[in-house]
């Protein structure tokens, strides 16, 4: 893919910061209060290329919860530690219902539809926990390694917030132990989920950490492998079909990027051979994803024609 993007992305970057502070629909987050009371004004766009480069505009360095974005590390060590066999008990389609759904779940006997939706995401998190002797920790010191950095850090809120308001994932983690597709204690790997989701980064430490996905498995910065190449294509393809939620395959068609987003706001997007692009604005569109943020890569994406399509 050759991408004509000028030398100086700033200019340009603010341009389209300035224009998404326009959009005013949307709604923070109030499923837990400590997400609730995030300021819905802050605002951040960070592209970090392959080159080391890193450009930013706005709230750039302002760690916030990254939640489902976390669902993409989560999958990393799953899929290092089970290999092909982590595919008989998460499939890979796209869901086509809301993050937290339930209902397919029991249609499927158990088996979630893809690691990216919140069933998903708790099976990964049963797999870390029972194939890790320590699950957090092996989680964080990895999201560190990639961002270089010891500035990601866990909310305590919010972590406990998740647990006391977690009925609708406790469901979906004992419908899957019923299908007998849970192996570990329900309430650890609840924890373990509810942990991963309360991950605090900011667009530099995200833009940067995925940097990988972009350029074949293989971290640009420190000439590391992280995934082999097969598996940076795997997660890659994952995200284009179902990271985005609901909303997966009008982001594919108007935007056209493997992309990632949480309820704390966040989204990141990778640009295969280029770089990755994150974006951070906290109040979400009905599908649970950030308007300004949809609106920030949307623009970016069309104005440098960075669509894989
Ligand atoms: N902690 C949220 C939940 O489990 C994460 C949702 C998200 O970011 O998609 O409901």
């Amino acid at each position: 893919q050759s991408i004509t993007a000028p030398d100086n992305l700033k200019p340009l970057l603010q341009d389209i910061l300035q224009q998404a502070l326009g959009v005013t629909r949307g709604k923070v987050a109030d499923y837990i209060p400590a997400l609730a009371e995030v300021k819905p004004d802050y605002c951040a766009l960070t592209v970090a290329t392959l080159d080391g480069s890193v450009t930013s505009v706005g709230d750039a360095t302002t760690p916030f919860s990254i939640q489902s974005i976390s669902k993409i590390f989560g999958l990393m060590l799953a899929m290092e530690r089970l290999d092909e066999k982590l595919w008989q008990r998460v499939q890979m389609e796209p869901s086509g219902q809301p993050f937290n759904s339930i209902v397919q779940l029991e249609w499927e006997k158990g088996i979630p539809r893809n690691p990216m939706i919140n069933a998903g995401a708790i099976l990964v998190s049963d797999v870390l926990v029972s194939h890790y002797s320590a699950s957090k920790s092996a989680v964080l010191s990895m999201v560190r390694g990639l961002c270089a950095s010891d500035s990601v850090c866990v909310d305590r809120r919010v972590h406990q917030s998740e647990i006391e308001h977690g009925a609708r994932n406790a469901a979906l983690a004992y419908l899957m132990k019923s299908f007998g597709n849970l192996e570990a204690d329900v309430d650890e790997v609840l924890d373990h989920y509810f942990w991963q989701c309360a991950l605090t980064m900011s667009t530099e430490d995200l833009a940067r950490a995925l940097a990988f996905l972009a350029n074949r498995g293989t971290c640009p910065y420190s000439g590391k492998a992280i995934t082999s190449h097969r598996d940076a294509q795997r997660i890659n393809a994952l995200l284009s079909t179902s990271g985005m939620y609901d909303q997966s395959g009008q982001f594919a068609f108007t935007v056209g990027l493997p992309a990632k987003s949480g309820v704390g706001g966040g989204i990141v997007a990778i640009v295969p051979d280029y770089g990755v692009i994150a974006a951070w604005a906290p109040p979400l569109n009905s599908y649970g994803n950030s308007a300004r943020g949809m609106e920030m890569i949307r623009n970016l994406a069309n104005r440098l024609g960075l669509s894989v399509y």
